[in-house]
């Protein structure tokens, strides 16, 4: 009764937000299978296969890691670079992998070679678990990881594709495309859900309040002179 609001130490729901990451997740897969039936720029030799990683595979890892980024901006006060360069990168440089398997840079050697084990959920967990040793963050193993696994399940799309090795080092079968489709969808709704729990460790704002309409968070100090 006209009691004063409680400091909140978890942040809000925010449907907004999680409405918009559902949209841009669903705009980037639907212009990504436009590409797959009809590329719509003329790129010869590696040039579609360039723009298709750098163009989807990295705002796909973008925006199913976004909820786990905007957390991290509320937590520190500005936006965290370091965490978005591991969101993205890793999910754009895993294709790099063809070429070391192909061992050449043909490019139909490249195109004729199977896709290597890197292409597997063991390895985006190990390259995870590795970023995690090193960062001691547990949220920046989260966002490799993650952004791996949306490069997967957009991969999966494609399917079937006989090559992936996607249970390495078990067997993987032909999957229909709508199991790339869940892997994707679901990573984006378990980085929702992570990253409102302390399981990813990202840490709350100092004054345990969480940006809102009635508390718009800390202003950044003003640079000392
Ligand atoms: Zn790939």
């Amino acid at each position: 009764m006209g009691s004063a609001r409680a400091p909140q130490s978890s942040p809000p729901v925010a449907w907004g937000e999680f409405l918009l990451s559902q949209l841009f997740l669903g705009a980037v897969v639907v212009l990504h299978r436009l590409w797959e039936i009809h590329p719509f720029l003329p790129l010869p030799g590696y040039g579609g296969n360039i723009f298709e990683t750098i163009a989807f595979h990295g705002p796909l890892a973008l925006v199913a890691n976004w909820p786990a980024l905007t957390r991290l901006r509320a937590s520190r006060g500005r936006f965290p670079r370091l965490a978005a360069f591991l969101a993205i990168f890793p999910a754009i440089g895993l294709d790099a992998d063809h070429f070391l398997a192909a061992g050449t840079f043909e490019f139909l050697k490249v195109m004729n070679t199977d896709t290597p084990i890197t292409h597997s959920l063991a390895f985006a967990g190990m390259l995870a678990a590795f970023v995690g040793a090193l960062s001691e963050r547990r949220y920046h193993a989260w966002l490799v990881g993650n952004g791996l696994l949306t490069h997967l399940g957009l991969d999966l799309t494609d399917s079937p594709i006989p090559l992936m090795p996607y249970l390495w080092p078990f067997p993987s079968p032909y999957a229909p495309p709508w199991v790339g489709f869940a892997v994707i969808e679901m990573s984006l709704i378990l980085t929702w859900f992570l990253s409102r729990s302390s399981l990813l460790r990202i840490p709350p704002l100092s004054s345990g309040v969480w940006p809102s309409a009635h508390h718009p968070g800390p202003r950044p100090a003003p640079p000392s002179a």
